[in-house]
């Protein structure tokens, strides 16, 4: 069944892969971006999958835009918070704006993309929410006290709001990459991920497509059962019990 489904950030790196997989699923696809426009024209240019910019960490905005996107496309039934940033440093030397930049984006953007379309769903009896964490917000990471705590809020966020809403037909899970191939992980430098990639029993970095088919399949309507779940994809790095 063809379903209206919005993947922010998902004009780079992961949440391109989503885009593009939950469009060849058969979904009506919206992509948002922050800033970089000329990714985001060659990605709608490439795919043919619209882009919507605003910035994820602002309510008023994303409220805005999510009721545009509605009004053009239909009702939201697929949200895909995948949009994250990392502004690494040790907690000893991080700046009050490092943690913040990171708390607004990857935290308060569950709220802010969210809480547009819960009641809706809630209305419809249906909806799939899948909300992208990360290894390093199961098993923290030094240089990272900002990201792993917004990242380890993901999960407690999308656990509790399965409970609230699985009577609604909503279902509401966390995809947890390990390493995976993109521009984020190019970022560090390159003795540190070799480091990394020797720590991970399948001797590679992931593919954004790996966690893209992950989400296609939590987004499906066979996926009805699976609520609350912490799907942890790492090859075999960290293994996690939620
Ligand atoms: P990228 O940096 O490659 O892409 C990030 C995307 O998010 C871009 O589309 C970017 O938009 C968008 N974005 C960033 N900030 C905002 C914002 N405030 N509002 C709206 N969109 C925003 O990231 P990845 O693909 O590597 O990561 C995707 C997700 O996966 C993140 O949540 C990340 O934390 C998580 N993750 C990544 C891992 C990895 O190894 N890569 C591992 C574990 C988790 P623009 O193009 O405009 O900048």
């Amino acid at each position: 069944m063809t379903r209206v489904a919005i993947v922010t950030g998902g004009t780079r790196g992961i949440g391109a892969a989503i885009s593009k997989a939950l469009k060849a699923a058969g979904h009506k696809v919206i992509a948002n971006y922050a800033g970089n426009d000329e990714a985001a024209s060659a990605f709608q240019a490439e795919t043919g999958i619209p882009v919507v910019k605003f910035d994820v960490g602002d309510y008023a905005a994303s409220a805005e835009k999510i009721a545009e996107i509605e009004q053009q496309h239909g009702p939201i039934d697929i949200v895909v918070n995948n949009a994250g940033i990392t502004r690494d440093g040790a907690f000893h030397r991080m700046t009050h704006e490092q943690w913040s930049q990171v708390i607004r984006t990857d935290l308060d953007c569950m709220f802010n993309v969210t809480r547009p379309v819960i009641e809706g769903m809630r209305a419809r009896g249906f909806g799939r929410i899948i909300n992208i964490s990360s290894i390093n917000g199961q098993k923290g990471q030094a240089g990272q006290t900002n990201y792993s705590a917004a990242k380890a809020g993901v999960i407690g966020f999308s656990k509790a709001l399965a409970q609230e809403n699985a009577p609604k037909g909503i279902t509401v899970n966390v995809i947890a990459p390990g390493y995976i191939d993109t521009e984020m992980v190019a970022a560090v430098p390159e003795e540190v991920l070799k480091k990394i990639i020797s720590t991970i029993p399948n001797g590679r970095l992931g593919r954004a497509e790996e966690i893209a088919d992950a989400v296609v399949f939590l987004a499906s309507e066979q996926a009805g059962y699976f609520n609350g779940s912490v799907l942890s994809i790492n090859g075999a790095q960290y293994m996690a019990n939620g």
